[in-house]
């Protein structure tokens, strides 16, 4: 037996048929015993016959037809949103990716390739015996000469 959120379910994705009295399957026994699922079970059929009967006039088309192309857009309008209920996620977890990558810094050692080391400069002090030290600095017109 199903319960009436169920059955309220199924009745959106029922066939026409499935909701008319006598017919098999759960939704039809939960129908047979529960008058307010019952109820919305005939409201359904009843708006869809008057949607139909409404339609149908001055088309030429038959009220069967109408049903069946009115079923049909709703079979295709919840496929598409089951598509949504889908990609939904996918898309907000490529997002956050997205995000979340943006977002490391650039000198990230993992991010960068590895920097081969500039090759070593000759001395270019002669110090004449004495202990130099010679500093490059960030500016290239700086370099600092200390002698100890
Ligand atoms: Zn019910």
């Amino acid at each position: 037996m199903i319960t009436c959120t169920e059955a309220r379910a199924a009745l959106l994705d029922a066939d026409l048929d499935a909701l008319r009295p006598g017919a098999p399957g759960p939704l039809s026994a939960h129908l047979a015993t529960c008058a307010a699922c019952r109820a919305a079970a005939d409201r359904i059929v009843g708006g869809t016959a008057a949607l139909a009967a409404a339609h149908g006039r001055g088309t030429g088309r038959t009220p069967a037809s109408v049903v069946a192309t009115a079923l049909e857009h709703g079979r295709r309008l919840r496929s598409r949103q089951r598509r949504i209920r889908v990609l939904l996620p996918l898309l907000a977890a490529a997002s956050l990716a997205v995000f979340f990558v943006s977002d490391l810094p650039l000198g990230s050692p993992g991010l960068r390739p590895p920097v081969p080391a500039p090759p070593a400069l000759p001395p270019i002090v002669e110090a004449g015996g004495l202990n130099v030290a010679v500093f490059s600095t960030t500016r290239p017109d700086v370099t600092v000469v200390w002698q100890f």
